[in-house]
């Protein structure tokens, strides 16, 4: 089930419980959240999560229903549980990392091959350049044949500056000097482009530590497919537990995204997500926001 179908059922579910409501308002509750837990489940949301959210959402409903007198309170009541619980799956709370001007911040993306990760390693960039910073981006992606020339491409077109090598084939030393080139023009944000596929996925995972331990990034990134569903979360977690990633930005939520994996990505990881990816152009890209997120899910 694609996101925009999960927050009409969402939404017929609260609405035809109100209108059916039985006189047990206990039973109206729990014919409710079976439609929501069942909406939640095909849209790839982890098991575990959802039957927590079900718990909170019956626990405070039970809880709250002396104080509405009236249909019409109780369904605003029942409205603004479902909506702040959707909130607290997808909102960790933290504040993620800020740029600061005439500072050098150093920003590493990490993620799956296909992932959309050069892509939106530009995104970002034309994103900070257009708020007045100066932006460079570095390719340490030796691994796959034709990764910085995709990310010479979209710089050019982006007017970004970057770097990257043709001939070297360690990505840690392309990243250092790429990194030391940029620093040394004092350039305020240097994103780190990494590899995302590797023979052993082990060696994936070293690589990212030793360029991390090379550039120190102030900030690490992982880009998310938001299509990939329920393998979402335990990719998410291998990533962490290498990488200790800061932030998420899910790409592809223009396309058919289930959503549900990603949801799921956020809350085991419980890592904010900065950004979404709404097409292929550079300027599909918009700030995450939990509010804003969770009322579009809604309608
Ligand atoms: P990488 O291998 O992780 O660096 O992935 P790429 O940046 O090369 O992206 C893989 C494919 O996904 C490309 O065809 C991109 O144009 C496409 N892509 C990236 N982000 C988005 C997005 O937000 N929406 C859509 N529809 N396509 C995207």
């Amino acid at each position: 089930m694609v996101l925009a179908d999960l927050g009409k059922r969402i939404n017929s579910a609260v609405n035809n419980a109100l209108s059916n409501s039985q006189d047990d308002y206990t039973t109206t509750v729990d014919v409710m959240l079976k439609s929501i837990v069942t909406a939640l489940l095909e849209s790839d949301v982890n098991i575990k999560l959802v039957s927590k959210l079900r718990t909170n959402i019956r626990n405070k409903l039970l809880e709250s229903k002396s104080k509405s007198t009236n249909t019409a309170q109780t369904k605003k009541l029942i409205q603004k549980t479902v909506f702040d619980e959707l909130c607290n799956l997808v909102d960790c709370e933290t504040q993620p990392f800020q740029p600061k001007k005439k500072k050098q911040n150093i920003i590493m993306f990490v993620g799956l091959q296909g992932s959309g990760k050069t892509t939106s390693c530009t995104k970002l960039a034309v994103y900070y350049s257009k708020r007045g910073f100066k932006v460079g981006l570095v390719c340490a992606d030796t691994f796959r044949a034709g990764a910085f020339d995709q990310l010479k491409q979209n710089a050019i077109k982006a007017r970004i500056p970057f770097y990257g090598s043709y001939t070297e084939t360690n990505p840690v030393k392309v990243a250092a000097e790429g990194v030391a080139k940029f620093k040394k023009e004092k350039f305020e944000v240097i994103i780190v482009d990494t590899s995302g596929r590797h023979h052993q996925e082990e060696d994936l995972f070293q690589e990212m530590v030793e360029i991390s331990q090379v550039v120190k990034p102030n900030q690490t990134i992982m880009v998310l497919d938001a299509s990939i569903g329920q393998a979402a979360e335990q990719q998410s977690k291998a990533f962490k537990d290498s990488a200790d990633f800061g932030a998420i930005i899910l790409t592809k939520m223009d396309g058919h995204a289930k959503g549900g994996g990603a949801i799921s990505a956020v809350a085991a990881t419980k890592t904010p997500v900065i950004f979404i990816g709404t097409g292929e152009h550079v300027h599909d890209f918009e700030k995450f926001s939990p509010k804003s997120f969770v009322s579009k899910l809604l309608g």
